[in-house]
């Protein structure tokens, strides 16, 4: 569904992804790891065109990001084409960002309706189901900074999913919150891995990864520096930095 091919991407002349790969197949989970600075955010930021790389290639189903321009000036050609990627890779991120001044059914219909153009009462029903899914149904009518941040970010998975996306692409999802909400959006991660959903999940949460990916991406540095099935990453991970990042606790 999504494909990365030799991706570069610089700040100024700060190189943060210096030709990195990367595919996850329909139903597929793929976990992104590596320590604080290896460039995580910056790939997932990538992949649904929220940040421009200079070179490589970006294939959505198939389909190639056509850009114009070249390294630091290359754009996406077709503000359709980026339209149509963004809204079918939906971005879960670390910080739930949901709208303070809607209610929580407001922040899962809004994007269905105003982007999609949706019919609203369809919407309502789905964003209810949506809801009920990830376990806040009774949280509808409430204001975002009236739930704990587990129940947030499981609206904010609500409201990804409410887009009825090809994949999901999730940014330590759990990462902002205490040890006892972590787990409520991990059982929504599994839950959804479990039903064949396509997503990238960044995460520091190595039993999160062990849990739920078919192919596990270790990057340092910018770069692969390892990449297979969890079974053999953590049980035999074939180079010292990886098993330092591992022994790291991280
Ligand atoms: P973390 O685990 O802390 O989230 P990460 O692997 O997600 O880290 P990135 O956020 O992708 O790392 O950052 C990769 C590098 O790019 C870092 O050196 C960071 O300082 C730099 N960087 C990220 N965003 C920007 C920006 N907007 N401008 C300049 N440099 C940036
Ligand atoms: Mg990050």
């Amino acid at each position: 569904v999504i494909e990365l091919e030799d991706i570069h991407k610089a700040y100024g002349e700060l190189e943060v992804i210096k030709g990195v790969s990367l595919r996850a197949e329909r139903g597929q989970v793929v976990s992104l790891i590596g320590s604080s600075g290896s460039g995580k955010s910056t790939l997932l930021r990538c992949a649904n065109l929220l940040e421009e790389s200079q070179s490589g290639a970006i294939r959505f189903k198939g389909e190639d990001v056509r850009w114009r321009g070249a390294g630091h000036h290359r754009r996406p050609a077709d503000p359709r084409q980026v339209t149509r990627i963004r809204t079918n890779l939906a971005m879960v991120f670390q910080q739930f960002n949901l709208w303070a001044h809607m209610t929580v059914l407001q922040n899962v219909m809004e994007a269905p309706v105003t982007v999609l153009g949706r019919d609203r009462v369809e919407v309502e029903a789905a964003a209810r189901r949506y809801l009920d899914k990830v376990g806040v149904g009774d949280k509808a009518d409430a204001w975002p900074a009236q739930l704990s941040g587990g129940q947030q970010q499981r609206v904010a998975i609500a409201r990804a999913l409410a887009m009825e996306p090809e994949a999901l692409l999730f940014d330590e999802p759990t990462s902002a919150l205490d040890p006892e909400l972590e787990q409520e959006v991990v059982r929504v991660i599994k839950a959804l891995a479990a039903e064949g959903r396509t997503m990238v999940l960044v995460t520091h949460d190595m039993r999160l990864a062990r849990d739920v990916s078919d192919h596990v991406v270790f990057l340092h540095q910018g770069l692969v520096c390892e990449e297979g099935p969890p079974g053999r990453l953590f049980d035999a991970p074939g180079t010292e930095r990886l098993q330092g990042f591992l022994s790291a606790g991280q």
